[in-house]
């Protein structure tokens, strides 16, 4: 067994993934016949290209395009079954996924209850079906207002026995600091629900500090610009805050040139809490395996440090504590029969 099939066939647990950023061309297709919708192409392969990341406009502009496709409940819950589907077939058996209930609110008058109504019919499906689990992270996109932000915070926290664990920050970077949802994020917080924001991808290191002070994060969505202030890598080795990787997707953003040139070595180097991830898979032409094999083959990482970094995913996964302790020995076994193929 090569090492590229050691990674294909591993368990995995992915943190940091958008279900309206990971639908896949064939599920938007479906979506934009059933309600005559006029996408720029009309095949996968079109598709396919049509989402090939040019810049974060373009970005955008797919992305709503995609949340026009989205107009009932039906709709969230196949692009929600799809997801895990998708998941399932990279054997990632637990996904935190992120996902931005306020866009659907205000384009086409979608209840949240309605929403969570629909991702709660697929994750429990999924769990039955398909054996793999979902947490659901709402995000508040960071260029909303703080009123708007806080609405998202209240239909968190009203959720949070019901498939909703914790309160994300996503969205443009730069010229939007984590302070203008403050609140919003006191409020998940004294409320016990966990804030995840992200930060330090687009923006400096000095964004990531206001995730840390005014978002209260748990763990970091990218981070990989923590680099830029010693101070600050200091702060998050001795804390051991962890960082959620998305290597393709920095690439892409224009924040490394190139794999080659990815801060993934410095940052363990550094002794920073590292985990793998995938972000917007089909827009940034990846996958969380193509994540793993592409960074296995520039750094030359071995089968324990890409097991490490599995483990690393799943314990600072927020899966209640039974749970855990329950995945974390059904993946020791899995990769002690996995080593014992590749070894010999
Ligand atoms: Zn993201």
């Amino acid at each position: 067994m090569s090492l590229a099939d050691f990674i294909r066939e591993m368990p995995k647990v992915e943190l940091h993934v958008h279900m309206e950023g990971a639908i896949q061309p064939e599920t938007v297709l479906q979506l934009a016949a059933r309600h005559n919708i006029a996408l720029p192409a009309n095949t996968v392969e079109g598709i396919r290209n049509w989402y090939n990341f040019t810049d974060f406009p373009h970005f955008v502009q797919i992305y709503l395009k995609i949340s026009e496709c989205l107009r009932t409940p039906d709709d969230i819950e196949l692009m929600a079954r799809e997801f895990l589907k998708g998941q399932a077939a990279q054997n990632i058996r637990h996904s935190e996924v992120t996902y931005t209930p306020h866009t659907h609110y205000m384009q086409k008058g979608l209840s949240f209850a309605d929403q969570l109504a629909a991702l709660n019919r697929a994750r429990r499906w999924a769990e039955a079906e398909l054996g793999v689990t979902m947490g659901i992270i709402t995000d508040i996109s960071r260029n909303v207002t703080p009123e708007q932000g806080m609405v998202t915070a209240e239909w968190a926290v009203s959720a949070k026995e019901d498939g909703v664990i914790a309160l994300g920050l996503g969205g443009p970077e730069v010229g939007y600091p984590a302070q203008r949802h403050a609140a919003a994020f006191d409020y998940a917080w004294s409320n016990g629900l966990p804030c995840i924001l992200h930060a330090g991808e687009t923006d400096s290191a000095q964004s990531i500090w206001n995730a840390i002070r005014y978002g209260k994060t748990w763990r970091i969505g990218h981070g990989v610009r923590c680099l830029e202030d010693p101070t600050l890598v200091a702060y998050l080795r001795e804390h051991q805050i962890p960082l959620e990787v998305s290597p393709t997707s920095n690439i892409r953003l224009k924040v490394f040139p190139s794999m080659a040139e990815h801060a993934l070595p410095r940052l363990l180097e550094e002794g920073l809490y590292v985990t793998i991830n995938s972000d917007d898979p089909p827009m940034f032409g990846t996958t969380l395996t193509d994540e793993y094999l592409q960074a296995a083959e520039t750094f030359g990482w071995d089968a324990d440090l890409i097991e490490k970094l599995v483990f690393n995913a799943l314990r600072v996964s927020l899966l209640p504590d039974t749970k855990k302790a329950q995945l974390e020995q059904q993946f020791k076994t899995e990769f002690a029969a996995l080593r014992e193929r590749y070894l010999n």
